[in-house]
């Protein structure tokens, strides 16, 4: 924590920077000590709102020369953490720089600031026939410069990739207070060392990105979303393996099993009776014929794995309600249990079945609440432990080392869209080995020497 001397100086600094909005009243320290990770409050003690790069440089400037740390904060949608203060010192909160500058019908690209909500720019893209695909489920909150530090992705990246794949070029402030402009404008293009592609998923542990000019696609003429209900989460999971080893590649195949079903079913939408476990595939191309041969194909080879139906979504507002659904089962599984921890494992997509299966077990053998769903179609399940107080946390943290050690056992991955952020990097040696975490901690100390930038985040304790 910096001392009363050190933010003094900080402020003083930045008294001459003109329009730049400081604040500290208790309210805003304690609502800026909280994100979505359920892991604690963690308050800064200053809390910054600039609307320029040229203003971020200042901030940056400022804290380096008095030795106080940094923190970027978007929308604080975030799972793991990664906007908290830990070690308290200066939120940098770029939700003010929120201008879309630029999209360009000719050059499929759109041009914007981090605070730019990304629902925002799905829309105006959209109104221009255009389609921005990475699509987290908390699109009406979160902002592209948070989405570019975890590297987010949704349901639509089974088909389309995950943010990454539409970053070609941002202007990346070091916590030196240096801007760089890294990557390019242009969709192809291999000059140097990929420094796009290091900073984002980078977590907000490198710089700050103040522009980002992003990829966008031709709106697709043609999109079908249908439902389809499995007597058991075996069953499903079997389902989504298949499917798409048959050669379809639905944009989105997500996957809902008994205990998620159980927590939103008869809540806006309801299930058929006996199932146990659902998939909602979703299919788009350039024409209508052409999806329904797809989605007919997927229906087949679902129906030969155990699925009892396809259930099509017969107009806009009945896909809208499906996915309302699908969005629900988060805040509808803290109302079954007051708390929970929600992953997002990756496992190859084959393992499904039995990850599922083990996941469940360790509940079980533990007595714990284990409901999991998610992104089957690209192995990416939400994994969700509920509990229902302080007293259950230790048997909580004993389930969620095995349900990590599990993933790690099969081939997967610790997270697959959330980052590690704060609730992960106890987990990140599981994964990987001393060297390579010893040669991310050296680049680390190379963009951020003084390791002042969101210190205390993704590496383990030493
Ligand atoms: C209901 C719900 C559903 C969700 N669904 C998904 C999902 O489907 N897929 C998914 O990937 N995530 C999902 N998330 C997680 C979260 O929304 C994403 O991680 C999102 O990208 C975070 O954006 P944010 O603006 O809230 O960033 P914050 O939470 O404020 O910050 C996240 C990280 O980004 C850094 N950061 C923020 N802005 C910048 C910047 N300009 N430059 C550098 N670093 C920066 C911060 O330091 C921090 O480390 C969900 C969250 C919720 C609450």
């Amino acid at each position: 924590v910096s001392s009363a001397a050190q933010l003094q100086a900080v402020r003083a600094a930045l008294a001459a920077v003109d329009g730049l909005e400081l604040r500290d009243d208790p309210g805003t320290l304690t609502d800026f000590g909280h994100d979505e990770s359920d892991q604690g409050s963690f308050p800064p003690q200053l809390v910054v709102f600039p609307r320029t790069t040229a203003e971020v440089q200042a901030v940056f400037r400022a804290c380096a020369a008095q030795g106080v740390p940094v923190t970027p904060v978007g929308a604080r949608s975030g799972k793991s953490g990664g906007s908290l203060a830990v070690a308290g010192g200066v939120a940098l909160c770029l939700t003010r720089m929120d201008r879309i500058v630029s999209v360009s019908r000719a050059d499929l690209t759109a041009v914007v600031e981090p605070g730019v909500i990304l629902e925002t720019l799905q829309r105006t893209v959209e109104a221009e026939g255009l389609f921005y695909p990475p699509d987290p489920n908390s699109a009406d909150l979160c902002t592209l410069g948070g989405n570019v530090a975890e590297n987010a992705g949704g349901p639509r990246c089974l088909k389309y990739g995950v943010t990454r794949d539409y970053v070609l070029g941002l202007t990346w402030v070091l916590p030196s207070g240096e801007a760089l402009e890294v990557g390019r404008r242009t969709i192809k293009g291999v000059a140097g060392y990929d420094l796009v592609g290091l900073f984002v998923g980078s977590e907000g542990t490198l710089g700050v990105a103040t522009r980002i000019t992003l990829k966008l696609l031709p709106l697709p003429r043609a999109v079908m979303t249908a439902l389809l209900p499995f007597a058991s989460v075996a069953a499903a999971a079997t389902a989504v393996s298949e499917v798409l080893a048959a050669g379809v590649l639905p944009r989105c195949l997500e996957l809902l099993d008994d205990v998620a079903l159980g927590a939103i079913d008869g809540q806006g939408f309801t299930f058929p009776p006996g199932c146990g476990a659902v998939l909602i595939a979703e299919v788009d191309g350039a024409s209508q014929e052409g999806v329904l041969a797809e989605l007919t194909r997927l229906s087949e080879v679902a129906a030969a794995h155990g699925a009892l139906e396809t259930l099509l979504a017969q107009d806009r507002d009945q896909r809208e309600r499906l996915w309302a659904a699908r969005r629900a089962v988060s805040p509808a599984l803290r109302a079954l249990k007051k708390f929970k921890f929600s992953e997002d494992i990756v496992v190859p997509r084959s393992r499904i079945p039995e990850a599922i299966a083990r996941f469940k077990a360790v509940g079980a053998e533990l007595g714990l609440t284990v409901a999991t769903y998610g992104h089957a179609g690209d192995g990416n399940l939400h994994t969700n432990v509920l509990y229902s107080g302080p007293a259950e946390r230790p048997c909580v943290e004993k389930a969620l080392e095995r349900i990590m050690c599990i993933t790690v056992e099969l081939g997967g991955t610790i997270t697959g869209e959330h980052g590690v952020g704060l609730s992960k990097k106890r987990f990140l040696s599981l994964e990987q080995s001393p060297s390579v975490i010893d040669l991310q901690r050296r680049l680390k100390v190379f963009f951020d020497p003084q390791v002042l930038l969101n210190p205390g985040k993704m590496f383990p304790e030493p």
